[in-house]
């Protein structure tokens, strides 16, 4: 049963091309009029996701409903949608009236009507008087907004937008965000928007859907995917913030760089390895005192227009970003403190990796579109289905794809204070994770190597 409050619901939506699986059992419900954002890096799956609400695409499996009704089948112009594309797709022939009038046309409806509407929507998008401009001559943000213009002339109930200001510069963008956020109130519809730049995210949405690797990560408000992030993926792509490896002590106290905090988080157990989140304005900095929790050297201020922003070296050896209302020059030694309730702690999604593999023979096991040498394991044997394990620091990322037994991609970089803890997506699909002290870039491709000492093999 849908719940008369969502307009759209998609329940355990997957999809698959060929054999990648870019979403992975994706529920979402989106109310009447919200204006929804899913966020998340390049190829996480949100552009599928709105081209399946819209049409373009038919999943796998699951469900999608638009006003309670299943749509799997119905074709995008008999849904109650219109989409905004990412590229403005008008018609270069035509001028901007006859690019708002095209789908009016189409269906028949009567001039007076259509030039009625025509006008209104112009106006909305702040383009009245452009009508009989070719749209040739419009600049990128004159023709988004004629994009937009056609597409809710159509009065859908649902509008989608596929980042549909990412062609424009930074200051366009800046005013057509708050134009969106206007014409959403105006207009009284749902948005879904969809992009992968966080601050747009936190700017214009009621509700942000973060997404990563095929999967939601988080739904809430901005506030809360801000302050209470679920995981170190969405803390790191929300903001920036000090990313760190922590242990839960006990209830209420944790170690992180190098150091015992008292904070209000219960119920991890007793020695449970942690991720642990700070947010930069959340670190009280104060010239060297005994009265801080840690002590460090800044090494970097940069005026970021109302505050500043600091990199600190700790005496532990860990770097970590302050934001503060005074500068504390580069060289000065600082002390720092921060508060129970500022601290984040959140359970490790992972503390090793484990792969699928395939024993070849007695010292090689098949896992990542390669095979690898590894030490024999007591009752292990050629051709069993078998479970590889090996430590992040175990794996060794090469400069050159031909170097390593196995290749892969960077597909994610999380700084965590003194080392990189780094997703490698390798063409069997399966992601390993890596730490390293190396510096990468997104979108590196690399070679995988792992001594067989460090791999552990458990039957499936
Ligand atoms: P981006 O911001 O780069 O568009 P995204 O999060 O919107 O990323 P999608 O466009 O949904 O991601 O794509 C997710 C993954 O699915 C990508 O790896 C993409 O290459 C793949 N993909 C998308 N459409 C197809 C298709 N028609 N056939 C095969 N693979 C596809």
């Amino acid at each position: 049963m849908s719940d008369s409050n969502f307009i759209i619901s998609a329940s355990h939506i997957s999809k698959w091309f060929g054999d990648k699986h870019v979403l992975d059992d994706v529920s979402l419900n989106i109310k009447k009029g919200e204006f929804v954002t899913i966020l998340g890096p390049s190829g996480c799956g949100k552009t599928t996701l709105l081209r399946i609400i819209a049409g373009f695409v038919v999943p796998t499996d699951g469900e999608i409903t638009i006003n309670g009704q299943v749509m799997n089948n119905v074709p995008p112009h008999e849904r109650p949608v219109n989409t905004v594309f990412q590229r403005y797709a008008l018609f270069p022939h035509l001028n901007v009236y006859d690019n708002i009038a095209f789908g009016l046309k189409l269906k028949g409806v009567k001039e007076p009507e259509i030039e009625q509407r025509v006008m209104k929507v112009l106006k909305m998008v702040g383009m009245t008087d452009y009508e009989w401009r070719d749209v040739d001559s419009l600049s990128g943000g004159q023709q988004q907004r004629v994009a937009i213009a056609r597409a809710i002339v159509n009065q859908p109930q649902v509008l989608l937008l596929d980042e549909p200001l990412s062609a424009l510069d930074h200051k366009m963008r800046k005013d057509m965000q708050i134009e969106l956020r206007q014409m959403h109130r105006d207009l009284g519809i749902t948005f879904v928007y969809v992009t992968h730049d966080q601050e747009e995210a936190l700017t214009l949405s009621d509700t942000i859907v973060v997404m990563n690797e095929g999967l939601v990560q988080q739904i809430g408000t901005p506030t809360d995917i801000y302050n209470e992030p679920v995981n170190s993926f969405v803390a790191d792509f929300i903001g920036e913030s000090n990313i760190l490896n922590g242990v839960m002590v006990e209830d209420r106290k944790v170690t992180f760089l190098g150091h015992e905090f008292e904070c209000v988080d219960e119920g991890f157990g007793n020695d449970v390895p942690v991720d642990v989140v700070i947010r930069p304005e959340d670190i009280y900095i104060m010239p060297r005192t005994d009265k801080g929790t840690f002590d460090g050297k800044v090494t970097s201020c940069i005026f970021k227009g109302v505050h500043y922003e600091m990199t600190v070296e700790t005496t532990d050896g860990y770097e970590v970003y302050v934001q503060d209302y005074n500068a504390f020059e580069v060289g000065m030694e600082v002390s720092m403190i921060i508060k129970p309730n500022d601290i984040q702690v959140m359970h490790k999604e992972r503390v090793r990796n484990t792969v699928p593999g395939k024993m070849v023979d007695d010292t090689h096991v098949e896992m990542l579109d390669a095979e690898f040498e590894c030490l024999p394991t007591e009752g292990i044997e050629a051709g069993m289905e078998v479970n590889v394990e090996f430590e992040f620091g175990d794996v060794d990322v090469m400069d050159d794809k031909k170097d390593g037994t196995a290749e892969g991609d960077i597909t994610f970089i999380l700084y965590k204070g003194n080392h990189y803890h780094i997703t490698v997506a390798t063409p069997s699909g399966d992601n390993i994770y890596a730490d390293t002290q190396d510096v990468w870039e997104d979108r590196d491709i690399v070679g995988i190597n792992i001594l067989p000492e460090n791999i552990k093999i458990t039957k499936r």
